[in-house]
């Protein structure tokens, strides 16, 4: 889509480009930072149906400031070399920004999941995660994939599995990917995650009025018009948790065969059954088939959350959303964001928005090295001290606490709490400094570039004290 106007990777470099001019940086740091470490084309045979196909894989390590890299795996047809550099890239900027201490990778195998059977795309993940460890680009110290779009806890399942077999004798095998199932290495609110961060990050968003008034909006999320593309993992979350937690209304969701609309609010439980049992939207009440009119929709919020270059030069001035949030990686070009802006659009960008998604693998990774659930030593030592106070506080005064008070006060953390309270403070902190970084210095034009001076700043940095 965005290949015919400006590729991925050409936005993103330009975001980088603008961002460098204000930072303040030596032209040989600028460009080590910029361009990708190394991209490996990985392709292997696989014998399936009788035949032997071949499958071409790419993992790219963008910066290696900090070890290991991290990244997801995606699987698609469209997938190649430019598109998994310029995820690599953003991977780079957004641990930097939310404070992970990674690198930056990305991976993707050109393939097309709904045309094989689940046994077959276990076969063909073990031999891509056996090309991938035969090169370090899977390794618990080195570099960790984790899902991305058409991936899932099933696929790193089998990666982790496949590695565990390939390094018997390692301590740490599953922290070779994150993104895994609770039963094998993974962390509860893992799958959730980048879109309760996306959740969170509105929310963060709308503790700063002045950020809303450029805008044109006032007030909270609850009756807040949003429309989504994409209800895939990233998307239903995001969704779910608005329409569901903050009263948001999700007016429209636009899928790969067409949107529905429903401007009283659409049920994304039932919406989200629909596409499990039909394979899209087509059918559901409210459908429609000409889902560029609906990218065009008025609406406050809007939450691409499906593919890159969605929005370009060709429909940006169309598009009437008062804010986006970029929940998918690179929807919006460097043109179209420089149109929206101009039209007082604000955009709240990936490096940032979808952030939520590494910054739990972090916490997996941890959980794995560490062999021990969050909030398994301290949770019943804190339920007791809680409960202590609580006798303590009914003595003195004389009166009961609430039964549902009680309940929730005495309950300790689960790993879950836990998770979702690193969560919420890191998408709250992100947020807080690229907005202050934003109203610093008037040169600043929007979001994106603070959040990118703010990484490339925090990189440089690591790169100085590495003496390089
Ligand atoms: P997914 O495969 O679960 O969902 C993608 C959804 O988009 C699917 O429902 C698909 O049908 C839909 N879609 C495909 N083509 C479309 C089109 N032309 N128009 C509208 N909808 C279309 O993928 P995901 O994991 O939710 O990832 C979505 C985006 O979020 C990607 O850009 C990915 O890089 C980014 N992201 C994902 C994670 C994560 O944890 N999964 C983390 C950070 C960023």
């Amino acid at each position: 889509m965005s290949k015919q106007t400006e590729t991925f990777l050409q936005s993103v470099e330009r975001t980088f480009d603008q961002a460098a001019d204000l930072v303040g940086i030596s032209q040989g740091l600028r460009h080590k930072i910029k361009v990708a470490n190394s991209t490996y084309t990985v392709r292997f045979g696989v014998r399936l149906r009788g035949k032997l196909y071949t499958f071409v894989g790419y993992r790219s390590v963008h910066s290696e400031h900090m070890e290991p890299v991290k990244g997801g795996i995606r699987y698609s047809p469209h997938a190649d070399q430019d598109e998994v550099e310029a995820l690599a890239a953003l991977m780079s900027y957004k641990c930097a920004l939310v404070e992970a201490p990674f690198g930056g990778s990305k991976g993707a195998l050109v393939i097309d999941p709904s045309e094989w059977e689940v046994h077959e795309l276990e076969r063909i993940t073990r031999r891509f995660t056996q090309e991938l460890a035969k090169r370090s680009l899977i390794s618990q110290a080195q570099n960790v994939p984790a899902p991305d779009m058409g991936t899932g806890e099933r696929e790193m399942a089998w990666m982790a599995d496949e590695y565990k077999r390939l390094n018997p004798d390692d301590l740490n095998p599953w922290a070779c990917v994150t993104g895994k199932p609770v039963n094998k290495g993974g962390i509860r609110g893992r799958v959730e995650a980048t879109g309760r961060g996306v959740q969170y990050a509105l929310r963060e968003a709308f503790r700063h009025p002045e950020d809303i008034e450029i805008a044109g909006m006032t007030g909270s999320l609850e009756g807040k018009r949003i429309i989504v593309q994409g209800l895939g993992n990233v998307g239903y979350h995001a969704a779910k948790f608005l329409s569901e937690e903050d009263g948001s209304i999700i007016s429209c969701v636009i899928e790969h065969d067409g949107a529905v609309i429903d401007d009283d609010g659409i049920n994304i439980e039932e919406l989200r059954a629909h596409i499990i049992a039909n394979g899209g939207v087509t059918g559901y009440a409210g459908y429609t088939d000409d889902s560029a009119a609906c990218l065009a929709k008025d609406c406050d919020i809007m939450i691409p959350a499906a593919m890159e270059g969605v929005i370009t030069k060709s429909n940006a001035d169309s598009v009437k959303a008062k804010m986006i949030i970029e929940a998918a990686n690179g929807p919006v070009t460097f043109t179209a964001d420089q149109m929206l802006r101009d039209r007082g659009c604000v955009i709240i960008p990936d490096l940032y928005a979808n952030a939520g998604g590494v910054t739990v693998s972090y916490f997996e990774w941890v959980k794995n090295i560490g062999h021990i659930r969050f909030g398994r030593l301290q949770r019943r030592q804190e339920e007791r001290k809680t409960n202590l106070m609580v006798d303590a506080i009914e003595q003195m005064v004389g009166k009961t606490f609430p039964q549902n008070v009680i309940d929730e006060l005495v309950a300790g953390p689960t790993e879950l709490d836990l998770v979702r309270s690193g969560l919420d403070d890191t998408m709250r902190a992100g947020y807080r400094v690229i907005s202050e970084k934003w109203h610093s210095d008037e040169r600043i034009p929007d979001l994106r570039t603070a959040a990118m001076m703010i990484s490339l700043e925090r990189i440089m940095d690591s790169y100085n004290s590495l003496g390089i």
